[in-house]
């Protein structure tokens, strides 16, 4: 039996998959993993991604970082991927339970996806820091200094910056999604980024691990597939 073999056997037998999901399930859509280091980025920005996307770094350069979040972060042209959107089907099919994703772009609700657990948080939510109020992505992106709310508070994406706490009710929700699911896929993460590795933990169905390279929990999984997560997913048939 092949691998896909394999992951469509375990799909079909399951009715509460939960998916959890990092970069790599967004990198086939063109968004680069911002903690990813190349030539350009380090003769840009003068400091590392993790320092930029802090919350002190945020309350001390506001500037550099909004220039390295529209720059770096934000990728409102993206489009999901057939991982997104097999996904979508899979919940709409009453097979998938939840999605709980390291990512913030959003690409899963762009797929038709509804519950997704973000752990990290959303660029599409954005609010003043001073009066609360809401605003919308190009809000942010449509200027080049930092953006300010009509009371002068700052505006900010309601993302989960280093340093910041996890939103409790995010994470309740997905630990009992994980604790209920018949079968746990983990796709396009290394599982090193906190909590990730604690997360997996919790589930004690099948372990599907899809990504490029090796991760922390590798001997732990059921079936490992080493490749593209959207190519793996396309291959899967929803009945
Ligand atoms: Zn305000």
């Amino acid at each position: 039996m092949s691998e896909i073999q394999k992951l469509q056997s375990y799909i079909d037998q399951s009715s509460r998959i939960v998916f959890f999901g990092g970069a790599g399930v967004s990198t086939e859509s063109g968004i680069p993993d911002f903690r990813s280091v190349d030539g350009l980025y380090n003769q840009k920005y003068k400091y590392p991604p993790e320092t930029i996307i802090s919350h002190s770094f945020f309350i001390d350069k506001p500037q550099d970082f909004y220039d390295f979040y529209r720059d770096r972060v934000v990728y409102l042209d993206a489009k999901p991927n057939a991982a997104h959107y097999k996904l979508a089907e899979l919940e709409n099919a009453g097979k998938l339970s939840a999605i709980v994703t390291q990512n913030i772009d959003g690409l899963h609700q762009a797929a038709g996806s509804r519950t997704v657990y973000e752990l990290h948080g959303s660029i599409w939510r954005n609010y003043c820091v001073n009066c609360g109020k809401s605003y919308e992505i190009t809000d942010i992106t449509g200027i080049s200094g930092v953006p300010k709310c009509e009371c002068g508070g700052i505006i900010r994406p309601d993302v989960v910056l280093y340093e910041e706490a996890l939103d409790q009710r995010v994470l309740i929700q997905a630990e009992k999604h994980l604790r209920e699911a018949d079968l746990l896929i983990v796709g396009g993460t290394s599982l090193i980024v906190y909590p990730a590795a604690g997360l997996i933990s919790l589930s004690t169905a099948p372990l599907i691990l899809i990504n490029k390279s090796a991760t922390s929990q590798d001997r732990r999984a059921s079936l490992l597939i080493q490749d593209n997560i959207g190519e793996v997913m396309g291959q899967i048939a929803v009945h």
